[in-house]
């Protein structure tokens, strides 16, 4: 009999397995969420449309309703949108289309984990771009991976998790101008920032932007994200994403989200931003923890003891933050999500007791 196994693609086989235990805590900061639950009231309305919408039948084969309402949000054409089952799924959408065996696709580093392994999955050859000391994007070494290894896809995260780094316009308009190939964005946190990539669609047939509705939008567990890019490369995209992807629940709550942005989500945003800045200022005067800048939901905190003590004291205290020490140049860090002010306030207590019993401090 064959083994099974022997089946699996070896570059498959040399993956690590991307999965994360499956802890509850009082203060959950280890994945950036919105802390704040959508009211009963948003639910209630998201299940009446549920209740008199068709469950036998499948949902429509083009989200119509859903896709023009996300152009509108966005401030782009309705043709030009897909919507996936969270954006990992477009993530994977985009680099079915593009990579195969040996196609090298540039990725800074440290990142999101999840674009290594599915290029590498596909056959394609990651060709790591490491950010500057500073963990800024390192524009130059970009271009030269380029030059050097042929990367002809480029995948920018900004704000950059873990780190929380940022491309800013200008940046990225040189970078579009020089990449000879696809630079696919990935705006998962721009909710955060106030600014984003997409009004560059029009002037750059080679961008793909991404989005999600599990940051800013508190959609975490209905799973949806969309990706904007112009009409004729979205169409080919289009050919490669599985029918009937999002399902009704998620296209309904969805479009309620986007009705209702302005008066439910769009306070919660500003308020994250608000605690994201008190967070950092409080973090940055504890001895032995410095904050880098960031325009996201999260903080990365370089620490002086060994992360997986400082996230194992957390977690004693019913604080669940995200030990990054694995990442390439991010040995010395832990990553916390900005949650509510309470929760604030327990991260806050953890490290400074943590600091204070290091340092021989007082508390
Ligand atoms: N991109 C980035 C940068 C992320 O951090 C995440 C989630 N951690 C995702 C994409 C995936 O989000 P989704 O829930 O939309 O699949």
């Amino acid at each position: 009999m064959t083994d099974p196994l022997a089946l699996i693609k070896p570059a498959v086989r040399a993956l690590g397995h991307y999965t994360l235990p499956p802890r509850q805590a009082r203060v959950k900061v280890d994945q950036n969420e919105n802390p704040w639950e959508l009211p009963d009231a948003f639910k209630d309305e998201v299940f009446l449309r549920m209740r008199q919408a068709p469950w036998g039948r499948y949902p429509e084969f083009v989200p119509r309703g859903l896709l023009e309402a996300l152009a509108r949000f966005a401030g782009w054409r309705p043709d030009g949108v897909l919507v996936g089952n969270g954006s990992n799924e477009l993530i994977s959408v985009v680099l079915q289309a593009t990579v195969g065996e040996g196609v090298a696709v540039a990725l800074p580093q440290p990142t999101f984990t999840l674009y290594a392994s599915m290029v590498t999955t596909l056959g394609g050859r990651v060709v790591t771009v490491p950010l500057d000391a500073e963990l800024r994007f390192d524009e130059g070494a970009l271009l030269a991976a380029q030059a050097r290894e042929g990367a002809r896809v480029l995948i920018v995260c900004s704000p950059n998790n873990p780190t929380g780094s940022h491309l800013d316009e200008p940046a990225l308009r040189r970078l579009l101008r020089a990449w000879q190939g696809l630079v696919v964005v990935d705006e998962a946190y721009q909710e955060f920032t106030g600014w984003s990539a997409v009004p560059l669609l029009a002037e750059f047939p080679h961008l793909v932007v991404l989005r999600t509705f599990s940051k800013a939008m508190g959609l975490a567990g209905l799973r949806v994200g969309y990706l904007l890019a112009r009409p004729e490369l979205a169409t080919e995209l289009d050919k490669v994403r599985l029918p009937y992807n999002l399902n009704r629940f998620s296209t309904i709550a969805a479009e309620l989200a986007l009705e209702r942005y302005d008066e439910l989500l769009a306070p919660l945003v500003a308020r994250l931003i608000d605690e994201r800045e008190r967070l950092a200022a409080a973090i940055a005067a504890l001895p032995g923890f410095l904050p880098y800048p960031s325009r996201a939901n999260f903080l990365l905190v370089r620490s002086a003891w060994p992360p997986g003590e400082v996230h194992a004291a957390l977690a004693a205290r019913g604080v669940l933050a995200r030990d990054v020490s694995r990442y390439p140049m991010l040995a010395e860090c832990l990553r916390v999500s900005v949650g509510t002010p309470e929760e604030g306030d327990l991260v806050l207590e953890g490290l400074a007791a943590f600091s204070a019993a290091r340092t021989g401090g007082g508390a």
